[in-house]
């Protein structure tokens, strides 16, 4: 390690490795640290990544696909079923990674791109001189290091302290996150060419079930209920009741806890010498949890951003600002619009939700547009819609595009 770099990024998830190799590709001198001897392990994720969009930051590669969806169900809580084709479905349905190896890849395409990477190396502080970041405190092997560097980005994930050592508040409340649990279960019976979503107060008040299959008789089984309604039962409970009632054949081999953030945007994602990226960010889809792509996407703009200040020298508060501007143009506006879906849809009994479903039982969402579909489900419950008519009228009138359904505007 050495005592001076362009660029250090804290982290080594998919927003990171983005961030570094992005960074690395554009000339700078890069250093990527991660504390965790094993890049991608423990897994915490359902692995549902939209095709799409992963193909803009990385080849896709057998090695660490399981499963090469053709789309999703979603069911209502009396069992009312809304199949989708994959483009409908939004950010988490295409593939289903193999993480481990996924996140390997992408830090092996860093480190091929010019970064260094050291595992086993966790930032434990920021270097401060006179309110700017100018570097981080590390620690390797038991040793504690002074690394600087003139721009640091901090992508470690959703228990970051790099925004908060630098004085950016990205405290979250029981209400801005997702509680999640789930269980790799082989020995069932699946569809493995669909993603399965469950949805009702009684299987997970305020989030979701789901099934991502991993390939023949195999799937990632979870749930993820808000925190603020944890509180009797656990996510756990609902996970196993579920289990009992429509897997009880299945054989648990892997078990994965973890929390999404869910609160949408957070003030401010930049300081003088710091950017935050991915689930450090808050960046997270706030209706689905799903935060891979949309950390990749922030990574690649902040390596931009980062380069260009560092091209300029200087890394002030007001030129990272231009990655401020870039995100939240981009995957902002998504993250604002689900956040107002997600407000709207907590509120809905399991009365709502069915009544949902079921007008929307005779629509074919494989010949669709997003337009059409966000009509007919308007048209047939304006009263509970009523309060996203505006983002309805947006969407519609093509102010905004998704961008996950890009191909159906192009
Ligand atoms: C149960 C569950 C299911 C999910 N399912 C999906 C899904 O299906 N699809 C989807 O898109 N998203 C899903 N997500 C969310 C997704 O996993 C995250 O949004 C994504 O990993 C964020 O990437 P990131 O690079 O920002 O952070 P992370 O992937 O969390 O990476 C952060 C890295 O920083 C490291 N780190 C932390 N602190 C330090 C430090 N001090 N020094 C050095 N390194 C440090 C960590 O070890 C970690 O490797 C799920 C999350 C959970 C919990």
């Amino acid at each position: 390690m050495k005592e001076m770099y362009d660029l250090i990024v804290v982290g080594g998830g998919p927003g990171g490795a983005i961030a570094a190799k992005n960074a690395a590709e554009l000339g700078l001198d890069v250093l990527l640290i991660e504390k965790r001897q094993e890049i991608g392990d423990p897994v915490r994720c359902a692995e549902g990544v939209s095709k799409i969009c992963l193909s803009d930051h990385i080849e896709p590669d057998p090695r660490w696909i399981c499963a090469d969806l053709t789309g999703s169900r979603i069911y209502s809580p009396d069992g009312t079923m809304v199949e989708m084709s994959e483009e409908m479905s939004g950010g988490e349905v295409g593939y289903v990674l193999e993480r481990k190896v996924f996140d390997r890849a992408l830090v092996d395409q860093c480190a091929r791109a010019g970064a260094e990477v050291r595992v086993k190396t966790r930032a434990t502080g920021l270097i401060m001189e006179k309110g700017v970041v100018c570097g981080i405190y590390a620690m390797y092997l038991g040793e504690e290091y002074e690394i600087r560097s003139k721009i640091v980005i901090g992508a470690d994930g959703m228990e970051s302290k790099v925004g908060r050592w630098a004085g950016i508040d990205t405290s979250l409340k029981p209400t801005d996150m997702e509680t999640c649990v789930q269980y790799l279960v082989t020995n069932i019976d699946i569809d493995p060419q669909f993603c399965d979503f469950y949805l009702g107060n009684e299987i997970a008040p305020a989030g979701y079930l789901w099934v991502f299959p991993k390939g023949e008789n195999m799937a990632n089984i979870g749930v993820g209920i808000l925190g603020s309604k944890s509180g009797d039962h656990r996510a756990i409970d609902y996970l196993d009741k579920f289990m009992r009632d429509v897997y009880p054949e299945g054989r648990i081999i892997e078990m994965v806890y973890g929390g999404v953030p869910v609160s949408g945007p957070i003030e401010k994602t930049v300081s003088d010498g710091l950017i935050l990226v991915g689930d450090a960010a808050r960046q997270s889809d706030p209706i689905t949890g799903g935060g891979i792509i949309n950390a990749m996407e922030a990574g690649k703009i902040a390596a931009e951003v980062a380069a260009d200040a560092i091209k300029k020298g200087d890394y002030t508060t007001d030129t990272l600002n231009e990655y401020e501007t870039l995100w939240r143009s981009t995957i902002g506006k998504e993250i604002e619009y689900s956040l107002v879906v997600k407000e709207t849809f907590i509120k809905f009994t399991d009365k709502d939700l069915n009544h949902l479903a079921q007008s929307l039982s005779n629509v074919n969402f494989y010949s669709l547009s997003l337009k059409d579909l966000l009509y007919a489900l308007f048209k047939a419950n304006k009263k509970l819609l009523w309060d996203l008519r505006g983002l309805f009228r947006d969407v519609v009138n093509n102010n905004f595009e998704f961008k996950y359904k890009k191909n159906q505007f192009d």
